[in-house]
């Protein structure tokens, strides 16, 4: 069920407050954690709610209902709008002039569109490059073994602003069970440049927060604990 929109201030408070103890737990500050509230599928009112309690980063899958949504909200001029979901070069265009940051660019080819859509507006877009830790046949994600390729044709892509990793571990009913793909995604950043070339890990939803966070997360993508289960 959809949370109404009392309860979003409270949950919100709650997921924060879930960050903030695995942060400290492991020896992080609870700053270097950003929350991504994942709106996909439910209300603009319930987004409002969210952003009138502070929340100002928000994620969404599907491009249409994103950029429908951004029509709706847009005198929330500070919010930023995460592309959470797959991209497919055809859609870039649709985004390119306003999302904060493309956390799921798996191909060089739509990375290559989005900034040339990116520069045509002016602007440059911040992405990441999504990993198939599990190896999954039906998951988006670049593997592992391609990622070096796709990372260096990202970061010579005008009008892209290279910022790390993003990745969806297969489910694992055990929330510990996303540890072991999470801290593969972190060794693959080290690999790959540290963070000094790849700041931002984006890892992490309700079910398996403190394992990200554990695992050295900087972006936490989190729907249902906020605005409850969607329709
Ligand atoms: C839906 C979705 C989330 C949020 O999942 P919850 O379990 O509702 O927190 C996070 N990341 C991606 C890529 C998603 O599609």
């Amino acid at each position: 069920m959809t949370a109404p929109e009392g309860e979003v201030a409270r949950n919100l408070d709650a997921v924060r407050a879930r960050i903030d103890a695995a942060a400290r737990a492991c020896g992080r500050a609870p700053g270097e954690v950003t929350l991504v509230a994942v709106s996909k599928l439910q209300p603009a009112a319930l987004i409002r709610a969210a952003y009138a309690h502070g929340q100002r980063d928000f994620g969404e899958n599907y491009v249409q209902e994103l950029t429908r949504k951004r029509d709706e909200l847009a005198d929330l001029a500070d919010l930023r709008w995460h592309l959470i979901g797959h991209l497919q070069s055809n859609k870039a265009k649709h985004v390119a002039g306003f999302v904060h940051l493309a956390h799921a660019i798996d191909d060089a080819r739509t990375g290559a569109e989005l900034g040339r859509r990116a520069v045509a507006a002016g602007r440059a877009v911040e992405v990441l490059a999504q990993v198939n830790v599990g190896g999954e046949a039906q998951k988006s994600g670049c593997e592992p073994d391609a990622l070096p390729a796709l990372l260096d044709a990202l970061a010579g892509t005008p009008g892209l602003a290279l910022r790390g990793l993003m990745t969806v571990p297969p489910h694992t009913e055990d929330p510990a069970g996303a540890l072991p793909y999470f801290e593969a995604l972190r060794a693959l950043r080290d690999a790959n440049g540290g963070a000094a070339r790849l700041p931002a890990l984006s890892m992490g939803m309700t079910h398996d927060i403190e394992y990200a966070v554990r695992a050295g997360a900087t972006l936490v993508r989190v729907g249902t604990a906020i605005f409850g289960a969607r329709a």
